[in-house]
């Protein structure tokens, strides 16, 4: 079972858990490195959240970023990145994000690495950002509709599904994963500390959606990540 998408912060006791890891602050970040560094298993993004555009600059990490650094602490991609317009709501600080967004992007051409996108009430701008990079990443946290998602499918990227999918009312959510086909989804807890539990739900819902067993879905979901991160 792996994990697309988490913020496990914890350094010693996660590393049996496979997953990607994601910082949430520059000490995070710290800690997050160390873990991919150590332990096979776990892979990292780096990149600063539209929650943190004010607090902290892309220049910060940017000047570290080389090759041999994404090759010594399991670099695979940038992220969490993208645009939030429930967070920020006037136009100004909209297009604060879009340029550091974009900023990043250009990271990411650069190294040849995917995007790990976070993406609220701004799909339409998003999608004209990634329009033609060449990378693809994932799309964290889906819930929208399939016309969407299928935006993202096409410029490369994976959807990541978090608890959202094992909500009683998601069965709209549910029609479109199905719609939308297995080879184009992930599954994520998005958690601050090891969230089994959660994951295995999700695998669950998933298995029932499918029709697949569970094994079989780890399998899938597994091999899309190891693809478009090229984890092995
Ligand atoms: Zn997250």
């Amino acid at each position: 079972m792996i994990d697309a998408h988490c913020h496990f912060q914890a350094e010693d006791s996660l590393s049996e858990v496979s997953c990607i890891l994601s910082d949430f602050d520059a000490k995070h970040r710290e800690t997050m490195l160390k873990m991919a560094k150590n332990n096979e298993n776990q892979w990292c993004v780096v990149g600063t959240h539209p929650w943190r555009i004010d607090s902290e600059r892309v220049s910060e990490w940017r000047s570290t970023f080389n090759a041999a650094f994404i090759e010594e602490h399991a670099v695979v991609g940038i992220g969490e990145i993208g645009l939030d317009y429930i967070f920020a709501k006037e136009r100004a600080s909209q297009e604060r994000q879009m340029v550091v967004l974009e900023d990043q992007i250009q990271v990411a051409q650069e190294f040849e690495l995917p995007l790990l996108l976070h993406c609220v009430r701004a799909h339409q701008d998003l999608l004209r950002c990634v329009k033609d990079f060449p990378f693809g990443g994932i799309l964290h946290g889906f819930r929208s509709s399939y016309e969407i998602g299928m935006e993202y499918v096409k410029r490369g990227f994976l959807l990541s599904l978090g608890a959202a999918i094992n909500h009683e009312k998601a069965n709209k959510l549910k029609v479109v994963v199905q719609r939308i086909g297995l080879e184009h989804i992930v599954v994520e807890s998005d958690a601050k500390s090891e969230a089994t539990s959660t994951l295995d739900k999700s695998y669950q819902t998933l298995a029932q959606i499918f029709k697949l067993d569970i094994e079989a879905l780890e399998g899938i979901t597994e091999k899309n990540l190891e693809k478009t991160f090229r984890l092995r």
